[in-house]
């Protein structure tokens, strides 16, 4: 499905979703890499040891989720914008989501946006909780959004704007 469509299956995102478990213990790594290709920032932007060490350039990355703290290091570092961070325990209701986003204008924090699935189509309204956009980002701001735990495998991106 990832090939003809772009979009990865539910079994695709299963194999790069921390378990459960790990999700409850705090925040922590999604990476949706699928493709081999020659890149390994996420590795060099991580200081923690989260994403293990490539024995080739072209290896998928894989998360050390014992390792991994959630601090969104490597979330901008990627050019495929394949990075988000889930916190899980931001609240009883909602999960803390961090996002690379690209697009202008950028939201403000407390503004209502609009989720989108992986295929770009409306899922629900979501709240910003921040917005980040240094000089370090390297031009790819962080916006982390408060996402209902039954969606937060579903909504991948933001649409600011029309509501
Ligand atoms: S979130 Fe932080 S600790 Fe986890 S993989 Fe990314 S850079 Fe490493
Ligand atoms: S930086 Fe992004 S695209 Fe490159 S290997 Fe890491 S996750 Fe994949």
């Amino acid at each position: 499905m990832l090939r003809t469509t772009g979009v990865p299956t539910e079994q695709e995102l299963d194999a790069v979703f921390p378990s459960k478990e790990r999700l409850e213990k705090g925040p922590v790594v999604v990476v949706e890499c699928f493709e081999t290709i020659p890149c390994n920032p996420c590795y060099t932007a991580c200081h923690s040891g989260g994403i293990r060490a490539f024995k080739n350039i072209i290896d998928l990355p894989t998360v050390d989720y014992e390792e991994c703290n959630g601090c969104t290091l490597c979330i901008s570092s990627c050019p495929g914008l394949a990075i988000m961070v889930i916190d899980y325990r931001y609240h009883k209701d909602y999960v803390k989501m961090t996002i690379p986003f690209e697009f202008s204008p950028l939201p403000k924090p407390e503004d209502w946006v609009m989720g989108l699935n992986r295929n770009g189509k409306e899922v629900k309204r979501v709240q910003v909780l921040s917005v980040k956009n240094t000089k370090h980002l390297d031009k790819t701001p962080m916006i982390s959004i408060a996402v209902p735990k039954g969606q937060f495998k579903e909504i991948r991106n933001i649409r600011v704007g029309d509501l």
